[in-house]
């Protein structure tokens, strides 16, 4: 059937080598998945299994984007993050099951309204506005997983201006890529198409207007975002 508004297309990322791009249909995102940043949140890691909350799709943008501002909030913040893309259907999957479903790694920045997520989180209200922010989930080109190799000691960074705020290492997340997939297919048909952001680690902190924003994870394309003035 026919829409009778014009409607955007799925939002594509590009793939290392390929010609195609891979489709943006869902996003997830994991919270608290290192200590580290936990603990500069001023709450408890949960060990026994992660917890989600997810990012309208069209919201996606591509690494070297500059973005305005964004509306509601006076203190917007960077998250670096691994993200991971999912390359078959997968339901209550084991381990191994979901590690072998994983398609490809890319560097992500998972932007947040920082003061409006901590009001909600104090009322216990969703965290939607401070989360799913037009523009937010940010991405760089994708690699193969076969060609990433195994998740372990990569570093993974982000500087603001040129100035290191994020350093740490993947071997520091609490939930590993594959437990994360296994525990996701519990609750979810896993299928192409959707996208995991395995959580950042410590060092968030606030941009404005006209900073640069520079992240990368070892053996990883770089990921960049520029902050423009609020619209
Ligand atoms: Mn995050």
């Amino acid at each position: 059937m026919t829409t009778l508004f014009p409607t955007p297309d799925f939002p594509t990322i590009p793939v290392k080598g390929e010609a195609a791009g891979y489709p943006v249909l869902r996003i997830f995102c994991v919270g608290r998945n290192y200590a580290a940043h936990a603990a500069e949140m001023g709450v408890e890691v949960d060990r026994e299994a992660p917890f989600y909350f997810t990012k309208n799709p069209l919201h996606t943008v591509l690494s070297g984007a500059t973005i305005p501002y964004p509306p509601g909030t006076g203190n917007y913040h960077y998250e670096m993050e691994l993200a991971l893309v999912i390359g078959q259907p997968l339901f209550r999957a084991s381990r191994e099951q979901a590690a072998a479903a994983i398609y490809a790694y890319g560097c992500a920045l998972d932007m947040t309204r920082r003061d409006l997520q901590l009001v909600s989180r104090a009322k216990q209200r969703p965290w939607d506005t401070g989360k799913d922010v037009e523009q937010s989930a940010v991405f760089a080109e994708l690699t193969r997983a076969a060609e990433f190799g195994p998740v372990g000691e990569q570093r993974i960074h982000l500087a603001v201006n040129g100035t290191t705020r994020q350093d740490s290492r993947l071997s520091l997340l609490i939930h590993s890529c594959a437990d994360v997939v296994a525990d996701l297919s519990k609750y979810y048909h896993l299928a192409p198409g959707d996208v995991i952001l395995t959580g950042t680690p410590e060092g968030v902190g606030a941009v404005v207007a006209g900073d640069v924003i520079t992240g990368g994870i070892d053996g990883l394309a770089p990921i960049s975002l520029t902050i423009a003035a609020a619209e």
